[in-house]
């Protein structure tokens, strides 16, 4: 197994953040694509009302078809049991839920106190655990707004290991941490990383979600490697950019991290040649969409060779 898994959000978390709603096949090719160049898990949509994100409204189409390919995980975002049930029906391998730390957050887009979400992780907990274990899926809530909230400002590390704490209690089977401020730095994921792990157990926290919004991505993801994450959210090209940071992309690029974890000697099963040539689907479908990336832009550096 390589040491790293890199988990592809662009169809998911780069899709629901532009305006143009890209063909179903086109989403299916980009999964295709990337599953030949070794991307192991995909986030391929979200079990949303179409009215909300129609961009994602194929979701249980690209999940049929991401189900596909022998031992990809096929994951995909639900806000509550409703879009869970949908999930299950479509053959999902991993749910996610967001519990954002920020209530007013959570009240302002999911209309939804920290309880009510609660409730909904429980009534999502008992749909899991009503499914043949064959067939049952992943289920992971994920802390976001962790690392600070762009309506709050600052979230207590006290409020994300109590949230983390009751998640866990309402029947996941693993946290996540999401930036999804781009407000993180290296010290600041080190130490909740611990807090949280600390609290409910190392391999009960593995994964985190991270943007570059500022440009601290990848400093951010090296600071998760030190205190033991082995799985690292990223979107190709970075689809998606930050509307309020001209430059900045969405999530940090899958290209520039496979890059930085291969030259450390850390291992992602992934072929960075083909997964470079990926960006090729997007630039056909997305004309008008800007692709970030270093390592796309400036090439490989000469005698570069991925971990063993
Ligand atoms: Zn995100």
């Amino acid at each position: 197994m390589p040491d790293i898994l890199i988990s592809e959000v662009g169809p998911r978390d780069g899709l629901q953040s532009i305006a143009p709603i890209l063909p179903t096949t086109v989403k299916c090719a980009w999964i295709d694509a990337e599953v030949a160049a070794g991307v192991r898990e995909i986030e391929v949509g979200s079990f949303v009302p179409a009215s909300l994100l129609p961009q994602l409204a194929d979701t249980a189409a690209v999940v049929a078809h991401a189900r596909s390919h022998p031992g990809l995980t096929v994951a995909v975002l639900v806000p509550n049991a409703r879009g869970a049930a949908a999930a299950i029906a479509a053959g999902a391998h991993k749910l996610t839920l967001p519990l954002s730390a920020s209530e007013t957050h959570s009240l302002r887009n999911l209309r939804r106190s920290h309880a009510q979400v609660l409730d909904e992780v429980r009534a999502v907990a008992a749909l899991v655990a009503a499914q043949p274990a064959a067939t049952r899926p992943h289920f992971e809530g994920s802390v976001s707004t962790a690392f600070g909230c762009t309506i709050e400002g600052a979230v207590a590390e006290a409020k994300v290991v109590e949230l983390a704490e009751a998640l866990m209690v309402a029947g996941v089977d693993e946290v996540g941490l999401s930036d999804t401020s781009g407000y993180a730095n290296p010290a600041q994921v080190r130490s909740l990383v611990r807090a949280v792990r600390t609290a409910i157990g190392d391999d009960r926290l593995t994964g985190l979600h991270l943007h570059n919004t500022r440009g601290l991505g990848l400093a951010n993801v090296v600071a998760g490697l030190e205190v033991g994450i082995t799985t690292f959210d990223a979107s190709l090209g970075g689809l998606g950019g930050c509307p309020f940071a001209p430059g900045a992309s969405g999530n940090i690029v899958t290209e520039d991290l496979v890059f930085m974890l291969e030259a450390m000697g850390l291992s992602t099963g992934i072929d960075l040649d083909r997964l470079l040539r990926v960006r090729d689907v997007l630039r056909a479908a997305l004309p008008g969409e800007p692709l970030y990336g270093f390592v796309p832009d400036a090439g490989l550096p000469l005698g570069f060779r991925a971990a063993a």
